[in-house]
């Protein structure tokens, strides 16, 4: 199995993406330390998950404050001795509007959750990589971070903001052995694709999915299963000679 005794810490854990990623890797023979907002999801998550007692760790964080941050990081680092793969993924989608109306509540709360937060992380996770001498980093970025999207504009910088911090990581610790690079969904059928689809068309969520899958060569929404398999493959030997880049997983939708 790939990832065998491997230690791989996951933010965002209880979510859509976070779960199906954190599957794969238990399916690889990994120990997983997972990190979100609320116990009981994370617990209900490790449950669904099937998870074997001593291979888990759950623990409760807000990703946007810089104490709990380094605590889950330590936390994490204490409880397995070290960490092998961080995949840094929790984020929120905030509101959908144009700027002169975008309100500033939901730009503070995506500056505290999608940059800050995978600020943090980096910082506290690279302190471990760095001592430890190896590891390897997956940033949670999205298509928005590369393209122009309407209506969205603070999500879209954050998640541009995302692929910045992965280079700029990659390149300061390309030299320790370590790798972080960044993975671009679009789509994604998980909770958060129903809260734009509600955020889009309040009336009609169907016309919304209808609307938003025309914009997809591929034809389809993309499945949390499509995001992890290029997770894995980075957090993988497989990409040993790939670091700060930005894996687009968006059917087409940039080409
Ligand atoms: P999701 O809402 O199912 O999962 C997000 C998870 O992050 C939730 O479990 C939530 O509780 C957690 N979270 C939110 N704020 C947090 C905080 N402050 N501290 C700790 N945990 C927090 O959505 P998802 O689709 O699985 O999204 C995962 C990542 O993928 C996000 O970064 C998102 O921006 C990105 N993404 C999603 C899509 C998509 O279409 N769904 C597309 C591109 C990128």
């Amino acid at each position: 199995m790939t990832f065998q005794d491997k230690v791989v810490l996951i933010t965002g854990a209880a979510g859509g993406i976070g779960k199906e990623t954190a599957k794969s890797f238990a399916a690889e023979g990994a120990k997983l330390a997972l990190v979100d907002l609320n116990m009981d999801a994370l617990e209900k998550a490790a449950q669904d998950l099937n998870l074997q007692k001593e291979n888990y760790l759950l623990i409760c964080a807000d990703v946007s404050k810089e104490e709990q941050v380094q605590q889950y990081v330590k936390k994490a680092k204490d409880h397995f001795g070290k960490i092998d793969v961080f995949f840094n993924n929790a984020g929120v989608e905030g509101k959908v509007a144009p700027i002169t109306d975008y309100p500033s509540d939901s730009l503070d709360l995506i500056i505290d959750v999608n940059i800050k937060g995978v600020f943090y992380g980096l910082k506290y996770v690279l302190r471990v990589m760095k001592e430890q001498g190896f590891g390897s980093i997956i940033n949670t970025s999205s298509i928005a971070g590369l393209k122009g999207m309407p209506n969205t504009s603070a999500y879209n910088a954050s998640k541009a903001a995302v692929i910045a911090l992965t280079k700029t990581a990659a390149i300061e610790y390309a030299g320790l052995g370590i790798r972080v690079n960044a993975v671009c969904p679009a789509l994604v059928n998980t909770r958060m694709m129903r809260s734009l689809e509600k955020e889009f068309n309040p009336e009609d969520s169907q016309a919304a999915k209808e609307f938003l899958t025309k914009s997809v060569p591929l034809g389809r929404y993309s499945e949390p299963k499509d995001v992890s398999e290029a997770v894995l493959f980075l957090a993988s030997e497989k990409a040993s000679f790939i670091t700060g880049i930005a894996l687009e997983v968006v059917g087409g939708m940039t080409a």
